[in-house]
């Protein structure tokens, strides 16, 4: 792996990949009802446009983007919408949201649905369809697509940056859509390039997909201009800043946008479902999960509604193994916990990941022993001991202003590395949490 690029410091987790990524992704049956959250992105949540009683097709606009930054919610089966109703989201909060019971007799084709040709569409004007198809960034942020291709004025974008790093172990849904549909995703690369005005495009894979980088090579069109770039395997390599740092050797500055430095990152499912916007005129309502870990019995990659619940999802997998001891929205090192099998699976969720007991056993927390492993992993170049010791002791207001908490992306590499087992990005994002609270009280 050396010689490739990359960024300063880091970790190496074990990956898991293997467990699914050979396994082709499937369609996941149509749950008996499916709960869309109003919230299921960065910004403001979405105004429900339906009522109770209501009959939906698969694909209807069911609650209305509220301002610039916030997403359409559609259906995503047909059927009946039974209530909307505070629900178990997954985040840890209870978020209004719209219950739907799925008819059973229904085919779920989708309502016909005019799209124009993206080529007529003004360069413009791109965004706009971008947006009322729903489509959020799928690399686990779920920021509204439509607010990046609209960078400020003043921070014009030069490089447009596919994130196919995929840099969470246990996951692979982004190494499918690379191996599956390598034509949507050039596609969308044409779409996103149009709609920033600009021509040239870079796609970041780590070496340890050797099959989508050379999918990806053999696919390219001749008249693109795009290059595919090859990263060193490493965490959290597919973080923006780390994968603008690694691909263009420049560094976005604390507080500023990618366009400050002229970037614009977009995950390469996103730039795949974008295409599919398109093609197909379907709205941004369904995904490829990847279901793994050692603690589910079938694990593979599927292509689930959103809003199916948990248990479905679990059930259909063949159900958790006995010695199944924690269930995770996303990876390892980012991924939230789950402590409701109600909850639902959302346009964020790339990974569902169920570890064993053995791998989840409680560790004690030892003194700090100034080693300094923390300090070497961090990506951003904090001091994650000094950080902890600040938030142990709830010293919040120094560590934001003297220990940058705000540049902490609570990636997890120093509590990866910590020999004392201290869960210092857990400390982190409470701290974040906290002086939110403080800020708003
Ligand atoms: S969680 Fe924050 S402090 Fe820890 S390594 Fe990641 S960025 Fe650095
Ligand atoms: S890695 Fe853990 S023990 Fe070592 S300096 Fe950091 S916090 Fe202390």
């Amino acid at each position: 792996m050396k010689g490739m690029l990359s960024f300063k410091h880091g970790v190496h987790p074990p990956e898991h990949k293997e467990i699914t990524a050979g396994i082709a992704s499937k369609r996941f049956p149509f749950p008996s009802e499916v709960i869309l959250p109003l919230s299921q992105h960065i910004g403001t949540p979405a105004k429900a446009l339906v009522h109770p009683g209501d009959h939906v097709e698969r694909g209807d606009v069911i609650a209305q983007a509220e301002g610039f930054i916030s997403s359409t919610v559609h259906a995503t089966a047909a059927g009946t919408v039974r209530s909307i109703e505070l629900w178990p989201h997954p985040n840890g909060t209870m978020q209004r949201s719209i219950r739907i019971t799925v008819d059973p007799n229904s085919t779920q084709m989708r309502r016909p649905r005019s799209i124009p040709r993206w080529q007529d569409v003004k360069d413009v004007d791109l965004s706009k369809e971008i947006a009322k198809a729903g489509i959020v960034g799928l690399g686990g942020a779920a920021f509204p697509s439509h607010v990046k291709l609209n960078p400020p004025k003043d921070q014009p974008v030069e490089l447009l940056i596919i994130n196919a790093c995929e840099c969470e172990p246990y996951l692979t849904s982004d190494h499918r859509v690379m191996l599956e549909q390598p034509d949507m995703v050039y596609e969308g690369i044409r779409i996103g390039l149009k709609a920033l005005g600009i021509t040239r495009a870079v796609i970041g894979i780590e070496g340890n997909k050797p099959d989508a980088i050379e999918m990806m090579r053999k696919t390219k069109p001749d008249d693109m201009d795009v290059e595919i770039v090859v990263l060193r395997t490493k965490y959290p390599q597919g973080a923006e800043k780390m994968l603008i740092k690694a691909v263009m050797d420049r560094e976005v500055p604390s507080g500023a946008l990618p366009s400050a430095i002229g970037a614009m990152v977009q995950n390469v499912a996103t730039a795949a479902n974008i295409a599919a916007v398109f093609k197909t005129g379907h709205p941004l309502i369904e995904r490829i999960i990847t279901v793994t870990g050692r603690g589910i019995r079938k694990p593979g990659n599927w292509r689930i509604p959103f809003g199916t619940k948990l248990r479905d999802v679990i059930e259909h997998c063949g159900g958790l193994t006995e010695d199944a001891a924690e269930i995770v929205f996303g990876g390892p090192m980012m991924g939230q916990s789950q402590a409701n099998l109600d909850v639902p699976v959302l346009k964020a969720t790339g990974g569902i990941l169920i570890l064993t007991n053995d791998e989840c056993k409680r560790q004690d927390i030892m003194p700090c022993i100034k080693c300094g492993k923390c300090v070497e992993a961090c990506p951003v170049f904090l001091n994650p001991q000094l950080m902890g010791a600040l938030a142990k002791a709830e010293r919040y207001e120094e560590l934001v202003e003297e220990a940058h908490l705000n540049d902490c992306m609570l990636c997890g590499s120093c509590s990866f590395v910590c020999p004392s087992n201290i869960p210092l990005s857990q400390w982190f994002a409470m701290s974040k949490s906290q002086m939110r609270k403080l800020v708003t009280s």
